[in-house]
C-alpha cells in the first residue's frame, strides 16, 4: 500500500499519533536517524493491538522502539511502520512487594515509584535512561545487577496481535540479552518483585550511582550509553582506551574522551560516521588484543 493511503487508514483506525516520514533522530538519544515511512505512538493497549494486527494483515514490516536510548538508526530510515511504545502505555502500580509497570513507563519513573513505596530492588538502575520495554528487552544492567533479577513475569503481544504471558525463566535472560531480541514479541506489561527497604537508604544509594555516572560518563553530549558489550572478564572501554582510540573523531562522531565505550554526537554526526568508529574500534581492539567486541547498541534501518 502506498504511504499516503496507509497514513490515512491508520489515522482513521487509531487514536494515537500517526506520522508520515517522521525523522527517527527525534526519537533516539544519539539524535541520529532518517525517516520512518509511518511512525505510530499508540494511545493505549487497544491502539497497539490494532496497529500490530493491521501491519500483520497487510504484510507491512513492523519495528518496535521505546525511548531510543540504545538505537543507531541509519540516515535512510526505516521502511514500514515504526511503533513507539511510550506515554500511551505508562501505568505503574504497586501492590505489596510487587510493582506492575506498562512497557512505555520510564525505568526512572518505576524506580521513583518503588522508592516512594519503600520498595528496594531498582536502586542499581539509577541513571539508566529508557523505558521498561527497552530495559527488559536489553536486560539492562549496571553496578553488578541486571533488570532480569527483578522480573517475575511479563505480558507480551505477538506480531499477529495475540497476547501471551511468559515467566522470567521463559525469557531466557543473559548478559544484555533476552528472548525478546530474537523473537517478534512486544512487551506490554511487566511484574517486578521488590522487597521492603527504607526510603532514605534507597534514595542515598541511587544518588551515589547518579553522582558516579556524572563523573565517568559524557552525559552532556548525545550518546547511546555503552556501544559494545563487555567481553568476559574485561571492559570494552578499557580495551578501546588501551588501543589508543579515546578521542578519535570521524566527522561529528567521537569516541568519548571521558569513557572510551561511549561515542558522542558533537553536532550533526551521521550513522555512517558512528558505524565507521564502531568498525575502527572493533578492528583495532581485535588486532591489538585478539578480542572481538560485540555491539550492545541495536543498529537498524536501511543501509
Ligand atoms: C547515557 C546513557 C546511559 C546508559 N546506561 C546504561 C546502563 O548503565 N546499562 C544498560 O544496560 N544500558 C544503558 N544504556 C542503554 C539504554 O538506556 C538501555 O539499553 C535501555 O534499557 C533501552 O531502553 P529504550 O526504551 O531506550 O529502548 P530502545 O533503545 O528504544 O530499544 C532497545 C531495544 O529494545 C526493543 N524494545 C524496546 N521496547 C520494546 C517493547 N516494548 N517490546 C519489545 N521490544 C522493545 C527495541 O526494538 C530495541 O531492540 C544507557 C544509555 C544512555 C544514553
Amino acid at each position: 500500500m502506498v504511504e499516503p493511503a496507509l497514513h490515512f487508514e491508520l489515522n482513521e483506525l487509531l487514536r494515537g499519533r500517526v506520522l508520515s516520514g517522521e525523522l527517527m533522530k527525534n526519537h533516539t538519544s544519539w539524535h541520529i536517524g532518517g525517516p520512518a515511512d509511518i511512525f505510530v505512538e499508540p494511545e493505549d493497549r487497544e491502539d497497539l493491538q490494532l496497529v500490530v494486527s493491521y501491519a500483520y494483515y497487510h504484510g507491512i514490516p513492523l519495528t518496535v522502539i521505546g525511548a531510543g536510548s540504545n538505537l543507531l538508526v541509519s540516515e535512510r530510515g526505516i521502511r514500514g511502520i515504526v511503533v513507539k511504545i511510550g506515554s500511551g502505555l505508562n501505568l505503574i502500580l504497586t501492590a505489596g512487594n510487587e510493582i506492575i509497570a506498562e512497557a512505555g513507563a520510564k525505568l526512572a519513573q518505576v524506580a521513583a515509584a518503588a522508592r516512594e513505596a519503600g520498595l528496594g530492588g531498582f536502586e542499581f538502575t539509577a541513571g539508566i535512561p529508557g523505558t521498561v520495554g527497552g530495559a527488559v528487552t536489553m536486560n539492562a544492567g549496571a553496578n553488578g545487577a541486571s533488570i532480569s533479577r527483578l522480573v517475575r513475569d511479563v505480558l507480551l503481544l505477538d506480531y499477529q496481535g495475540d497476547y501471551h504471558r511468559k515467566t522470567n525463566q521463559e525469557l531466557n535472560f543473559g548478559y544484555r540479552s533476552s528472548v525478546l531480541q530474537e523473537e517478534p514479541l512486544i512487551l506490554v506489561e511487566v511484574s517486578f518483585n521488590c522487597f521492603p527497604r527504607d526510603k532514605s537508604e534507597i534514595g542515598k544509594e541511587m544518588e551515589h550511582y547518579i553522582g558516579r555516572r556524572r563523573l565517568t560518563q559524557p552525559l552532556v553530549r548525545p550518546n547511546a550509553g555503552s556501544v559494545f558489550r563487555n567481553p568476559p572478564g574485561d571492559s570494552a572501554g578499557r580495551l578501546i582506551e588501551a588501543a589508543g582510540l579515546k578521542g578519535l573523531r570521524i566527522g561529528d562522531a567521537q569516541i568519548s574522551t571521558l569513557h572510551a565505550n561511549f561515542i558522542v554526537n558533537l553536532g550533526s554526526a551521521t550513522s555512517r560516521e558512528v558505524l565507521a568508529l564502531i568498525e575502527k574500534a572493533g578492528e583495532t581492539v581485535f588486532s591489538r588484543f585478539g578480542i572481538r567486541l560485540k555491539p550492545e547498541v541495536k543498529i537498524i534501518g536501511d543501509d
